[in-house]
């Protein structure tokens, strides 16, 4: 078995993340189901940035990852993360008073969120047909993320810190060894005394194998597609443009556009694939609010973003298991949100308080924590006395085979992880700045 300080399930960008913030830190390996990270929610997103987008929380969590986004840390990208796009919501009728509402809302937190008349509309994105966008709010800073280059860069760093990547390592089965959290996969045998469930539509699956408690996630999926732009149009500068009642958007993307009905269907975690009849909904209301029309559709793929009852992401220890840590229920904002929710799953499992910086943007660790949240009361019973969680409900430790090598591991990657052949047992060698005692998890 190989044991770390934390074993990460999910090399999406949730469990990337949060590897890049805790390597400099602790030994950690990242495990992924795949044969390679970014396969599932994070390599189908509308790589959109939005201030304005989300409930409090989110939009908290989504302006703390911005200065990350502007100025990453050296090495991290050689070029921008983010570049100019702007988002234009745009309504008619009798949604004007709710759009006027939300207008007044958004300017809360971003000030320079505008109202746009009709013409304002049809001067920037010539398509629109008058009676479809009567009205807008206007979102100049919103922005362009490169997804890629984002999830690349925290894998890299993540790996320039000693993390160790496994892919074709499916997590099959959890259970506990005194005080480390073992997992089986193709890969191989794992152990650390911290576990972080990063494993975005399955992690309530992930935990019903370790024994932990649901949090509820729902995965919704999600449509896209992208079609030609019409012949002879400079849809370079558009904004992406929403409709109001979220029935459908549309952005330029890489010289076409990306379109979505912007559904939210409740499925089963799966590699979930495109319904014809989403895209079907799409094109009917784009050309009903357009002049656009789709001659084909160039490419198309749905996704699922996986929500908790109110929507916001849940990071926290848990309160059942020792060492179990949520980093899940990212929904639509996981790339968005990523820099400033991987920092903080390192605070909170490094035992530290909410950085100060995200604090002072109003990231409240209470608001994202699977103890205090609403829902948590029916989740699971409460911490023993004294604050010392060591109720274990993980399956009873039944030694498995553990012959397996990973079968590939990141090309590069130095592996940190101490070998203690023999002993399953075996306390991982922790760094200095390490100490699981006293992380978060007791
Ligand atoms: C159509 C669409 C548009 C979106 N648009 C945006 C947007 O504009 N802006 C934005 O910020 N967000 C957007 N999102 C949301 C964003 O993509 C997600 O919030 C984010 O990617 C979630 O990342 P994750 O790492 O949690 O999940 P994933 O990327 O799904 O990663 C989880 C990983 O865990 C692995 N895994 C699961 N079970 C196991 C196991 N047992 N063992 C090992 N590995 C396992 C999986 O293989 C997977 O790779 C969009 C999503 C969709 C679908």
């Amino acid at each position: 078995m190989q044991t770390a300080d934390v074993v990460i399930i999910g090399a999406g960008m949730a469990g990337a993340s949060a590897a890049f913030f805790l390597a400099p830190h602790a030994k950690v390996v990242l495990l992924e189901r795949e044969s390679q990270p970014g396969y599932h929610a994070t390599g189908r997103s509308a790589a959109m940035y939005s201030q304005s987008y989300g409930n409090a929380c989110v939009r908290a969590l989504t302006v703390a990852s911005g200065e990350f986004y502007r100025q990453p840390p050296g090495g991290f990208c050689d070029y921008p993360l983010i570049t100019p796009r702007g988002a234009l919501t745009v309504g008619a009728g009798a949604q004007h008073d709710s759009l006027l509402q939300t207008w007044h809302a958004m300017r809360a937190l971003v000030p320079n969120i505008a109202w746009w008349t009709q013409d304002q509309v049809l001067q920037r994105v010539p398509v629109m047909r008058p009676e479809a966008a009567q009205f807008a709010v206007y979102e100049p800073d919103a922005m362009d993320m490169d997804v890629h280059a984002i999830h690349q860069g925290f894998l890299r760093g993540a790996r320039q810190a000693g993390a160790t990547l496994a892919c074709n390592a499916e997590v099959r089965r959890v259970w506990r060894d005194g005080a480390l959290w073992c997992l089986e996969t193709p890969a191989g045998c794992f152990g650390a005394p911290v576990l972080i469930n990063a494993a975005g539509a399955w992690c309530d699956e992930l935990a019903a194998l370790a024994g932990v408690a649901p949090i509820g996630l729902v995965p919704m999926r999600r449509t896209a597609f992208t079609f030609e732009s019409p012949s002879g149009t400079d849809i370079h500068d558009w904004p992406l443009v929403i409709a109001a009642d979220e029935s459908f958007y549309f952005k330029p993307d890489a010289g076409v556009l990306l379109a979505s009905p912007a559904n939210a269907d409740p499925v089963p975690p799966q590699d979930v694939q495109p319904e014809e009849l989403d895209v079907a909904i799409a094109v009917d209301r784009l050309e009903a609010a357009t002049t656009l029309t789709v001659r084909q559709v160039k490419r198309k793929w749905a996704g699922l973003r996986s929500f908790v009852a109110d929507k916001s992401p849940v990071v926290g220890f848990a309160r059942d298991a020792p060492g179990f840590f949520w980093l899940a229920g990212q929904g639509g904002y996981g790339i968005q949100t990523a820099p400033a929710l991987g920092e903080l799953a390192a605070a909170l499992v490094r035992g530290l308080a909410v950085p100060s910086a995200m604090a002072a943007l109003g990231v409240r660790a209470d608001d994202l924590s699977p103890l205090v949240r609403p829902w948590a009361a029916c989740v699971g019973p409460p911490p023993a006395a004294g604050g010392a969680i060591h109720r274990m409900r993980a399956p009873e430790y039944r030694p498995p085979p553990c012959s397996s090598r990973p079968t590939e591991v990141a090309a590069g990657a130095r592996p940190l992880v101490s070998r203690h052949p023999g002993s399953r047992s075996a306390v991982p060698q922790a760094r200095p700045e390490f100490d699981p005692a006293r992380s978060g998890a007791w």
